[in-house]
């Protein structure tokens, strides 16, 4: 019998695509032990998975949003701490440099590359505080609860009002889940400092006509509905253009009194997908085909944030979000076992419409269209909805 060679397979990032692409793996190789030794290596700049969806937590209150890596893997997974630099795909060798500066180098027979994107921030010269880390959550909460505890020595009642106002710009997803939060535990502590809670004034700034503008309008407008009974008004077709020393600028020439604006503007490509050695789209994505191999690179796939991908049977581009992320790396354990055995691989299936929403502690939505129908959870059942989704992307359930 000839004996087969054992197999180093990396994946580079600890986000949603690269945990759920290490379970993968490891179930799908689990099934082939007899055949194949695989040594797996998960590669993150921070020894840490970051719930990055729960980034408005930690502006807040005190949840800890990051799991050790090791403790997501504490076995069959070897975990480095390193900044992924280049990818020489004609070596198959990647190229990392760790905390300490350290250069090093590493060989695959296999890659993932799921190094995930980067939040959109504004101008520096555009004031107020981007919800970008866990750094700039802190510093959100330091800046909010610095306010109300002005607000409260505060005699002037125009500069109280101001004090406890707070712009949210950006209304996707993490817009709107950070200002009902934030309204949410302003509120309370507003009670607390002997404040009138319903003074707490959150403005979330909408580019956008409506809502929530990938589904019905009926569903944008029942979560203008909640936001409004939560104590977040929404402002539609509207663009800020600068904070400066407390006076927000519109673009249509208004201004308004505000104590914090806090930037809530999607996601970019990460950066550094520009240099590290691998084919990209002209807007910076990773070009792949329809079994996420990288275009090129053998042995190189790409998932995630980091990867355009497109439905092969609808020609439409998978969305930046964790159900994708989470589904994609599911098929790549598939993929990646097929291509290994020389079998035919199972194509990209975009994900079905499927969207939640937390609105406050405890409360949330969820819709989806199935079978020609609108289908709506709102409430508790909403909210539990929406943590499972939390908890099963960062491999909690
Ligand atoms: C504030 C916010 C709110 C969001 N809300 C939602 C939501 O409600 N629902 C939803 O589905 N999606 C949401 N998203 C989008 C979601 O977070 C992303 O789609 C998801 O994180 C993509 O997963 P990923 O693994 O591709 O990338 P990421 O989660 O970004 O993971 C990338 C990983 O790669 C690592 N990395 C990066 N560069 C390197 C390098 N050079 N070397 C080594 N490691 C590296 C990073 O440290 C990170 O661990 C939100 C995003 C943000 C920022």
């Amino acid at each position: 019998m000839v004996a087969i060679k054992g197999l180093t397979c990396i994946v580079i990032g600890g986000g949603y695509a690269g945990i759920n692409a290490v379970k993968a793996i490891r179930k799908t190789f689990k099934g082939q032990a007899s055949k194949r030794t695989l040594r797996l290596i998960l590669i993150d700049k921070n020894p840490y998975h970051f719930r990055k969806v729960l980034l408005f937590k930690p502006a807040v209150g005190d949840e800890d949003i990051t799991i050790p890596l090791t403790r997501l893997f504490p076995e069959g997974v070897e975990f480095v701490q390193a900044t992924v630099t280049k990818i020489e795909s004609g070596e198959r060798r990647l190229l990392c440099q760790d905390a300490e500066g350290n250069k090093n180098s590493i060989k695959y027979d296999f890659l993932v590359l799921a190094v995930g994107s980067v939040v959109r921030q504004p101008d520096p010269d555009q004031g107020g505080m981007a919800l970008a880390s866990l750094d700039a959550a802190w510093k959100i909460r330091e800046a909010w609860r610095a306010n109300i505890k002005e607000a409260v020595k505060e005699k002037s009642a125009k500069e109280r009002q101001r004090l406890m106002t707070i712009a949210v710009v950006g209304a996707g997803i993490s817009g709107i889940e950070t200002s009902a939060e934030l309204a949410y535990f302003i509120r309370e502590d507003a009670v607390l400092l002997g404040l009138d809670p319903s003074a707490v004034r959150i403005k979330l700034f909408n580019a956008n006509k409506r809502l929530f503008p990938a589904g019905p309008a009926k569903v944008g407008l029942k979560l203008e509905r909640s936001l409004d009974a939560c104590g977040v008004t929404t402002l539609h077709g509207s663009r800020v253009l600068q904070e400066k020393e407390g006076a927000l600028t519109l673009s249509n020439g208004e201004t308004m009194s505000v104590g914090l604006c806090v930037w809530t503007l999607g996601l970019l490509p990460n950066p550094m997908l520009q240099s590290i050695g691998l084919p990209i789209t002209p807007e910076g994505y990773v070009i792949v085909d329809a079994s996420y191999r990288v275009q090129g690179a053998q042995g190189v796939y790409s998932i995630g944030d980091c990867a355009r991908i497109v439905d092969p049977a609808s020609g439409r581009v998978d969305g930046k979000t964790c159900k994708e992320a989470t589904a994609q790396a599911a098929r790549l354990g598939k993929i990646l076992s097929a291509d290994i055995a020389g079998h035919p691989t199972p194509p990209h299936k975009e994900f079905i419409y499927f969207f939640c929403f937390a609105l406050g502690p405890e409360q949330g939505m969820v819709w989806t269209h199935q079978w020609g129908l609108d289908i709506i959870f709102t409430g508790k059942l909403g909210w539990r909805i929406r943590k499972f989704t939390w908890d099963s992307a960062s491999l909690l359930k």
